[in-house]
């Protein structure tokens, strides 16, 4: 039974939805693809190898956000083989879209406490959570194992990834260093925002809205679209309300407090 003033009735129409997480799917397929096209367009000389580092910083915060989006829209069964996946390569050994959801439930459950996965990359100064997230793609796999084990499924996916981690740098050859530098670098520093810069104010943990200047937002939206910059912008509103699509976030900023109250 759904009450009158229930959260679900409430927020409802500001819920993401099937095309939703069609859109999400797409964004995040084509960021990967244009990645790698990128990456073999620069092996084969056809455009020079620096140029990767002006689309991937583009696309590696593009293809998390949808994924973090896509994570609040369908279990790893209801999205398809590429997705379950993840091909999108930081390092040798990495996890797929059923650890990662996994993880990511974990941290909103959990968030900030000992329970949260997320929570090594909360911890500490400022310089240990920019450590942290810049070698989270590693502490992953390695996290994950002492957690949960290595089940038959993970262990084949896994060698699945290292064996196309494994082509692309021999395959790419200088052209995969600027691959995956400009990958690391991206990876860690929306990490970093997306954890430490969002969950910590201070010696205090939490959830906290995130104050830029308007032209920071204008031109950050421009280059990143406005899907990572509203989930950034209104973390704290997605953690109260974690099935309202991003594009609502803003909008719905004070329905969700007042709630709160
Ligand atoms: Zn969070
Ligand atoms: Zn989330």
């Amino acid at each position: 039974m759904e009450f009158p003033d229930s959260p679900a009735r409430r927020f409802a129409h500001a819920y993401g939805g099937e095309a939703d997480a069609r859109v999400l799917t797409l964004e995040a397929h084509l960021c990967n693809a244009l990645a790698y096209i990128h990456l073999a367009a620069a092996a084969l000389d056809a455009v020079p190898a620096w140029t990767l580092a002006l689309s991937i910083p583009i696309l590696v915060p593009r293809w998390m956000i949808a994924v973090h989006e896509l994570f609040h829209l369908r279990s790893e069964r209801e999205v398809d083989p590429v997705m379950r996946l993840l091909p999108f390569l930081f390092t040798p050994l990495s996890l797929g879209y059923r650890e990662l959801l996994t993880d990511h439930r974990g941290h909103h459950l959990h968030m900030a406490r000992s329970a949260d996965p997320e929570l090594y990359q909360l911890r500490g100064s400022p310089l240990q959570g920019l450590v942290n997230a810049f070698t989270a793609p590693e502490q992953m796999w390695f996290r994950w194992r002492s957690r949960h084990g290595i089940d038959n499924r993970l262990m084949a996916e896994t060698g699945l990834r290292l064996v196309l981690f494994m082509g692309l740098a021999a395959g790419g050859g200088i052209a995969f260093v600027w691959y995956l530098a400009s990958a690391r670098m991206a990876f860690g520093l929306s990490y970093f925002i997306f954890f430490y810069a969002l969950h910590r104010r201070g010696e205090e943990y939490g959830v906290y809205p995130l104050a830029l200047p308007a032209w920071v937002v204008k031109v950050v939206t421009l280059l990143l679209g406005p899907v990572v910059v509203q989930a950034t912008l209104h973390h704290d509103v997605h953690h109260a309300q974690p099935r309202i699509a991003a594009r609502h976030l803003a909008g719905m900023r004070a329905a969700v407090s007042a709630n709160g109250d």
